[in-house]
């Protein structure tokens, strides 16, 4: 890389500022400089700013074409809309991976998980289209294109070819959204004939809920619309031992953000009680994407050094170490 790369960092609300900030100390002691310009989202940029997604901020993360974000809450039946899926939607960041890994020293339900989620990020009920037709009748647009399944088909394909990946499964319900989700799994068959060497096949959503609860262990990597990525996601990270260790990266053509799965937990916000490993592993991503795979894999490395040893465990994970005591233990070890 030449010069030094600048990155948006976005705080957010209730337990992101904690996170972020070990995130940003972690990334510090990997020696790779990053010059982060602050700017705000959700509900603190509503009470500074008069508005939950300043221009500001976007046009920061525009010029940048890299972001660390912390959740932001987003209020739930009525006020302003999920500032993720506008960030998603107008910076056009179409595809959602979330990898899923057992992590060594995590009790969970499964060892030896290790696959993928690619999310397509930009419409299907996220449209925003909804209305009320007649009162106590509402109407909820699912919109599913061709160029963006196809798109999101390339991106999973390509992803899979990079990164060694042998499988990748369609998740869908064509069997009862027939034209929507019918042309999302037409697509994926159609990039899917470019890739022999990857294996493809499809499952309906409900049965692909079952067999992962049965046997994580079964995928490879799976490729879904939006809403079915959603809740799939936060099934995974359930599986491996819980949100506090569920990345994501949010890649568009022109620039990605990176954010942990989890939201903004307003029941432990302000604490110094939140996993912020989440969010570190998120960091590990940014760096893989600005070409610091090695620092990115010293993060990696690091933080399962860490639960392996089990000294310094978060709450959420049976121990009593704090949000920032997880991160200067993760950095001392980048350091020595
Ligand atoms: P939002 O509305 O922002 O999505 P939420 O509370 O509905 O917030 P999450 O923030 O994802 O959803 O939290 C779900 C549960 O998981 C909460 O009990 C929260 O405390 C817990 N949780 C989420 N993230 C973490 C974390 N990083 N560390 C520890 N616990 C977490």
């Amino acid at each position: 890389m030449t010069g030094i790369r600048k990155g948006t960092l976005i705080a957010g609300d209730g337990i992101g500022p904690e996170v972020v900030s070990a995130t940003v100390r972690v990334l510090e002691a990997t020696g790779v400089v990053i010059e982060w310009e602050a700017e705000v989202a959700g509900a603190m940029a509503i009470a500074l700013e008069g508005t939950p997604l300043p221009q500001k901020t976007l046009d920061s993360i525009r010029t940048n074409g890299l972001a660390l974000k912390g959740p932001t809450t987003t209020p739930i039946g009525s006020g302003h809309a999920s500032i993720n899926v506008a960030l998603r939607k107008t910076l056009d960041l179409y595809a959602n991976v979330r990898p899923v890994k057992s992590m060594p020293g995590v009790k969970s339900r499964y060892d030896h998980v290790d696959l993928v989620i690619v999310r397509e990020n930009t419409e299907d009920l996220y449209s925003g289209l909804e209305h009320i037709v007649v009162p106590g009748v509402v109407e909820s647009i699912k919109v599913i294109t061709e160029k963006a399944s196809t798109r999101i088909a390339k991106f999973a394909f390509a992803y899979a070819r990079e990164n060694g990946r042998k499988r990748i499964t369609a998740v869908h319900k064509a069997n009862i959204m027939k034209l929507s989700d019918g042309l999302f799994l037409d697509c994926c068959a159609r990039v899917a004939a470019d890739y022999p060497e990857i294996k493809y096949d499809d499952i309906i959503v409900d049965n692909c809920c079952m067999q992962l609860v049965l046997d994580p262990t079964r995928f490879d990597m799976l490729l879904l619309e939006n809403l079915y990525g959603d809740i799939v996601s936060d099934l995974c990270a359930g599986l491996v031992g819980g949100l506090g260790l569920a990345p994501g990266a949010n890649i568009g053509e022109r620039g990605a953000t990176f954010e942990a799965v989890h939201g903004s937990a307003p029941d432990i916000a302000g604490m110094n009680l939140a996993n912020p490993i989440a969010l570190i592993l998120s960091g590990a991503m940014l760096l893989d994407y600005i070409g610091e795979n090695a620092a990115g894999t010293r993060v990696r490395n690091a933080v399962s050094s860490l639960l392996m040893e089990g000294k310094h465990l978060p709450h959420d994970l049976g121990g009593s170490a704090s949000t920032s005591e997880v991160a200067e233990a993760i950095a001392t070890r980048l350091s020595s």
